[in-house]
């Protein structure tokens, strides 16, 4: 980080200053545990903590100042700068500080696909500029600023990973962090309990579109109607990317490499056509890839360039882990979360990469709502079609994708219903063989991964 005197601090998150010495600080940190000495400490207060209760702690871990709430007294004789609300503190100093740099920032959002979109445009951009991304899936509104206290003058371009769990939450990210280049990746059904409506999700999503001016790049996949019309909303110069639809930048000839648990694409755009392999599993990475070569090309990277830049990529999260037994089994972790478009994809994936039996073993999806039951009764129909052998479910919800299978014809003495996971995995050792492919798949809550341990 770039020193920031402590009265410039003061400044810009409009704080009252006890104490006019002259510091400067060079690192900042919310989190007493991880706090170094001649930290700023901003105590934030959350749903559960209070980080005020630490301030003398942080101060004996030798903070230098700490941005404090003025709705409180101190008997501690240490630089403090109050303010209002220190949450706020902490945004409107990683604005101020972003503004100390001149490069393009590149934000990316969209229902599922950011974190591994966000990490492909920083392996592709890397190629060409020294790139500073969001890590993992810090992605809110403490992530984002506390992303942003990590650039420094060696950085030539920054990648943030934009999430929201509501109305109104990107656009405040992305006054934080006004970008220059938006990407949205797919508008689906995440979070859908708390936005009410998918044309709730895409609103929400579309802030960051709406936050471009007219110097600003959209960059929208155009086989997803929702962001595809996402385009109407800006002045910006618009990018269209896709595999279906009429697009600047097309992926063709689209192809799992088995072995290698990667996918093999066809690049076309900028009237010149390459050939991708991604170092991962899942035919949907091609649209996260495609994405991130439009973010190249913006920044003028060569396609060679891009290819390079995808193919090295390397993902923050594994989270769509292949792992490979001893016993021969090839089991898909991932138990990381879930919502109907990801388990689409994975059982999708289970398909393409397995050449023997396909085994299912998938767990509720929560935070759906009213759709829920609709949803997970669909998701039958998919593993049908995908030609699943056997299906294992668990959960009252994941009962309903059971149900939907039977339905559509998946024989019933290969589905299995669970409500506990040590009798699931007695049921699953039973079954499981040699050159046997396994995706585990469900929402965090559901912790699936004792299961992936309990078998691996
Ligand atoms: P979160 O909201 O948890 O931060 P995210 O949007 O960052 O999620 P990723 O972590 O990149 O998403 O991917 C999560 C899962 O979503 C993957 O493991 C995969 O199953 C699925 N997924 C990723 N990209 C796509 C895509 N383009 N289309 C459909 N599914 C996808
Ligand atoms: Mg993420």
């Amino acid at each position: 980080m770039k020193a920031l005197s402590l009265i410039e601090i003061a400044d810009a998150v409009d704080g009252e200053i006890n104490n006019k010495v002259e510091l400067t600080i060079d690192s900042i940190s919310t989190d007493t545990r991880q706090l170094e000495s001649g930290d700023l400490f901003i105590a934030l207060i959350g749903e559960n903590f209070d980080a005020h209760d630490f301030l003398e702690q942080a101060f004996a871990k030798g903070a230098k100042a700490a941005v404090v709430s003025a709705d409180k007294d101190y008997s501690i004789d240490q630089p403090l700068i109050k303010v209002e609300d220190t949450t706020r503190a902490l945004q409107d100093l990683a604005a101020y500080y972003l503004q100390q740099f001149s490069l393009p920032v590149i934000a990316v959002t969209g229902s599922t696909g950011k974190t591994t979109t966000k990490d492909l445009i920083a392996s592709v951009v890397g190629q060409k500029y020294k790139t500073l991304k969001t890590q993992g899936n810090f992605n809110n509104e403490i992530g984002l600023p506390l992303t942003l206290f990590r650039l420094d003058e060696s950085y030539e371009a920054v990648v943030l990973e934009m999430g929201m769990r509501g109305l109104g939450e990107i656009d405040q990210l992305t006054e934080i962090a006004p970008p220059d280049i938006g990407v949205v990746t797919n508008v689906g059904k995440t979070h859908i309990e708390l936005l009410g409506s998918i044309d709730n999700i895409a609103q929400a999503k579309s802030e960051l579109v709406q936050s471009l001016d007219s110097t600003g790049v959209a960059i929208l996949n155009a086989d997803d109607q929702r962001v595809k019309n996402m385009a109407q909303l800006t002045t910006a110069d618009i990018i269209y990317y896709g595999i279906e639809a009429k697009a600047d930048l097309k992926g063709g000839n689209i192809k799992t490499l088995a072995q290698q648990d990667q996918v093999f694409f066809e690049l076309f755009g900028a009237g010149e056509k390459t050939e991708v392999i991604l170092p991962m599993p899942g035919e949907y990475n091609v649209y996260n890839a495609l994405a991130a070569a439009a973010v190249g090309l913006e920044l003028r990277l060569d396609l060679e360039q891009i290819q390079v830049g995808l193919s090295n990529a390397s993902l923050t999260e594994k989270r769509n882990q292949i792992l490979s037994t001893a016993a021969g089994i090839k089991i898909i972790n991932d138990t990381y979360n879930a919502n109907p478009t990801s388990v689409r994809a994975g059982l999708k994936t289970l398909s393409q990469i397995s050449e023997q039996r396909k085994i299912a073993v998938l767990g509720d999806m929560l935070e759906l709502g009213t759709v829920a039951e609709d949803e997970h009764y669909k998701l039958g129909a998919v593993v049908a079609a995908e030609g699943i052998d056997y299906l294992i479910t668990i959960g009252d919800l994941a009962a309903e994708i059971a149900r939907g299978a039977e339905d559509n014809g998946v024989d019933k003495s290969k589905i299995f219903t669970y409500n506990n996971k040590e009798n699931l995995v007695v049921k699953l050792k039973n079954i499981m063989k040699a050159d046997d492919t396994i995706l585990v798949k469900a929402s965090r809550g559901m912790k699936l991964e004792e299961i992936v341990e309990s078998i691996s």
